[in-house]
C-alpha cells in the first residue's frame, strides 16, 4: 500500500504523505518506553523496518536488516538517523555552529534539523533524487576541494561500484579538520567485503547482498577502505557511552550493534 501510493504521488508530496501517516501513527503507537530524541514523542514501541533476506541474517549485517523498534510512528526517523543526530548533537558543534556542510542523499528528518541551523551554508545533493538543492554523482563530486566542514553520506557506498573513488571525493571536497560521516549496512561475521562490479542478476544480487541494487556486503574491513582515500577513522560504539543515547535502556531505540563510522580529514 505504502509502495503504491509513493509509485502515483509525485515524489515533492511524499513529506506531506509522511506525515499524514505520522499523525496516524503517533495516536496508535503512543507510550512511554521509547521518546525518539528527534520528534520527542513517546512510543510504546516503535515500527519493525528492514530486509529479511536471508544473507543478512546469515552475515548479520548490522543496519540492513530487519529490525523491530527501527522506525520512529510520529516522525519517521530511522533508527540510524536518530544515532547520527544524537551523535553530531553531542559528539560535534555542527548542529550549533554556522558551517558549510554537504548531505548526499538526506535523509529528510535530518535536513529539516539542518535547515534550522542559523547561518549554516547546507547542500543536498543526490544523483537521482528531484528534491536535493544539487544532482550529485559522489564519484564526482562538482565542488572545489576544500570547501566542506562536513559531510554526511550514510547507506550510499553499497550502491556504488566505484566505491573508493567516492570515498576519495568526499575526501578532497572536506577541509582540512573536516569531518564525514559515512554509514553503510555492515556484515559482523566477514572479515572481508563481498562485491561483484560485474552484471549479475538481480536475484543473485539479494540472494548474495541482501537488497537489488548493492554491489556489496561491506565487512570487517570497511574501516581500511575509508583510510585508503586518507581519512583517520574512528569507530564510535555508543553502547560503551550509553549516557548520551537513551543510557543502558535505550530510550531511543537506537541499534545497539550499530556503530558510527566518524571519518577526519587530518589537519595539516
Ligand atoms: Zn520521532
Amino acid at each position: 500500500m505504502k509502495t503504491l501510493l509513493k509509485s502515483i504521488v509525485p515524489e515533492q508530496y511524499h513529506g506531506k504523505l509522511k506525515e499524514i501517516a505520522c499523525r496516524a501513527y503517533t495516536v496508535l503507537y503512543a507510550g512511554d518506553r521509547y521518546s525518539c530524541p528527534l520528534c520527542g514523542r513517546g512510543f510504546r514501541r516503535m515500527i519493525p523496518r528492514g530486509y529479511r533476506h536471508g544473507v543478512l541474517f546469515e552475515k548479520h549485517v548490522v543496519g540492513g536488516g530487519w529490525r523491530r523498534d527501527a522506525f520512529c510512528p510520529g516522525c519517521s526517523s530511522y533508527d540510524r538517523e536518530r544515532l547520527v543526530y544524537l551523535y553530531l548533537k553531542t559528539r560535534t558543534t555542527a548542529l550549533r555552529k554556522a558551517s558549510k556542510v554537504l548531505h548526499i542523499a538526506p535523509e529528510r528528518v535530518l535536513e529539516k534539523l539542518f535547515r534550522k541551523v542559523p547561518g549554516i551554508d547546507y547542500t543536498t545533493g543526490d544523483l537521482f533524487s528531484k528534491v536535493v538543492d544539487v544532482k550529485l554523482d559522489v564519484t564526482a563530486i562538482q565542488f572545489a576541494d576544500h570547501t566542506f566542514d562536513l559531510t554526511l553520506c550514510n547507506h550510499v557506498m553499497e550502491h556504488v561500484p566505484d566505491d573508493r573513488k567516492a570515498m576519495a571525493e568526499i575526501f578532497r571536497t572536506l577541509k582540512p579538520g573536516g569531518l564525514a560521516i559515512i554509514q553503510t549496512p555492515i556484515s559482523t561475521v566477514l572479515e572481508k567485503t563481498d562485491e561483484d562490479l560485474t552484471d549479475i542478476p538481480v536475484a543473485e544480487r539479494i540472494r548474495r547482498f541482501g537488497q537489488e541494487d548493492h554491489c556489496r556486503i561491506y565487512a570487517r574491513d570497511y574501516e581500511q577502505r575509508l583510510a585508503s582515500v586518507g581519512f583517520a577513522v574512528e569507530v564510535f560504539r555508543w553502547e560503551k557511552e550509553p549516557a548520551d543515547f537513551g543510557g543502558a535502556e535505550n530510550r531511543f531505540a537506537l541499534n545497539p550493534e550499530e556503530p558510527i563510522f566518524v571519518c577526519s580529514k587530518p589537519a595539516g
